[in-house]
């Protein structure tokens, strides 16, 4: 037995299970085996709760009112704040911009960091493995600005080529933005090195750490990178959370994207002056219930220990690629040294939406499709792949179940 191998059995997953109410329904009749966790993660019940509780406890409008629940809602949103600096090692508590989730932290970077820098023959690096979200608002800067797309290769395994994002870092890029893990490759990218790289050439580094965040430390000083953007669902907390973190220096450089209460420090019809960062980006009633929950799903995670769940998840990995290995004429879309629990792949004969609504059937919920990445579907000349995430409430039993069901239904298309 491997070390990890032996974390993963000491792992508890069994009572972890018993934290996710969800986790015990029947789907179709048979006991659920979740297996989309990337496109949107269980909330354990002290994430349900919290939200509850806000509503029933303590419900008011933040940084508005002076009555006894406005200031408890207004210090338990500006807890979850607190939470996630602490959850990505920031410097400063004003380094986190609350937002709805990571496209609108990448938006927010666009239109207000890149759109006023960026101009014709300036360009923007990205990789092929990126999600819609860090691509479409790069490209709606491009239009605007003149300004170019310019895209860092992947290897056959899924890897991103270092040597050429690094050799593409020219002086016309103006910002690189990179995932932090393939959503469908689960190939972990090495920040550290970009950053560094990235850094030497003057050229911001932004991070999308959507499938980065639910599955690894994160610690964006020791990245170096200089911004990280994250949405909650996928942290298992509500969804319509998320955070931009970014230096402070760079949001005290950055223009409001949208006006409304909340962002201003004066307003006349004369002229606005704006509130210092974080609370500039922060226009409007937040999500605030959904920090709530948040804040809870950080503290979640921080008591499960970090190391504990990624031996966990690093030998449900190991199990379920060699498990898929074993199905004959399977194919697997991604064999990056460094990989988070996921796992897309192909079988032959059988088209992934039809083997998805087979498995369905089966208690089974995978995700087919394109995974918002169609370039990277171009990339790998197909439509769609299935993919099988995990998170560390999955066992090494589903493991098994899944693996029988799959070889099950696809008979049935055969
Ligand atoms: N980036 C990656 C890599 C993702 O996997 C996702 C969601 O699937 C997103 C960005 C978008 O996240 P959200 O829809 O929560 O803003």
């Amino acid at each position: 037995m491997s070390a990890a191998d032996a974390a993963s059995a000491a792992f508890d997953a069994a009572r972890v299970r018993a934290d996710f109410p969800l986790l015990a329904r029947r789907v179709h009749d048979k006991p659920l085996i979740y297996f989309d966790s990337a496109n949107t993660a269980q909330k354990p019940a002290v994430v349900i709760e919290a939200v509850d509780r806000y509503y029933r406890q303590f419900n008011a409008n933040v940084a508005r009112a002076v009555h006894q629940l406005g200031s408890e809602a207004t210090s338990a949103y500006e807890g979850a704040r607190d939470r996630l600096a602490r959850f990505v090692n920031a410097s400063s508590r004003d380094e986190i911009v609350l937002t709805s989730g990571t496209t609108q932290a990448i938006n927010l970077v666009a239109w207000s960091f890149a759109l006023p820098r960026l101009g014709p023959g300036d360009e923007i690096l990205v990789t092929t493995m990126e999600h819609h979200a860090n691509i479409v608002p790069w490209q709606l800067v491009c239009e605007r600005t003149g300004a170019r797309l310019k895209v860092a290769p992947i290897d056959a395994r899924g890897e991103l080529v270092v040597a050429d994002f690094v050799a593409a870092l020219t002086p016309s890029v103006k910002l690189a933005a990179v995932t932090h893990v393939s959503n469908v490759l689960g190939t972990i990218n090495p920040i550290a090195e970009l950053a560094r790289a990235a850094r030497r050439r003057g050229i911001p580094l932004l991070v999308d750490g959507s499938q980065g965040a639910p599955h690894l430390p994160v610690d964006v000083r020791a990245l170096g990178c200089d911004f990280y953007a994250l949405t909650g669902h996928k942290l298992f907390g509500p969804t319509g959370t998320g955070a931009l973190w970014a230096r402070k220096e760079i949001l005290a450089a950055m223009p409001p994207m949208f006006g409304g209460g909340e962002m201003i420090r004066e307003v006349r019809f004369t002229g606005t002056t704006f509130a210092d960062p974080p609370h500039r980006f922060e226009a409007g009633t937040p999500n605030i219930a959904g920090f709530v929950g948040l804040a809870a799903a950080l503290d979640y995670l921080e008591a499960l220990g970090a190391a504990r769940v990624q031996a966990h998840e690093a030998a449900l990995l190991d199990h379920l690629s060699r498990a898929l290995r074993g199905v004959p004429g399977l194919h697997i879309c991604g064999e990056a040294a460094h990989k988070v629990a996921l796992v897309s792949f192909l079988v032959e004969g059988a088209h992934a939406h039809d083997l998805a609504t087979l498995l369905d059937h089966e208690g089974v919920a995978v995700r087919s499709g394109h995974h918002c990445a169609h370039p990277l579907m171009q990339h790998l000349g197909v439509p769609a792949t299935l993919r099988a995430s995990l998170a560390f409430y999955n066992t090494h039993e589903e493991i098994e179940q899944f693996v029988a069901a799959l070889v099950r239904v696809r008979r049935l298309l055969a």
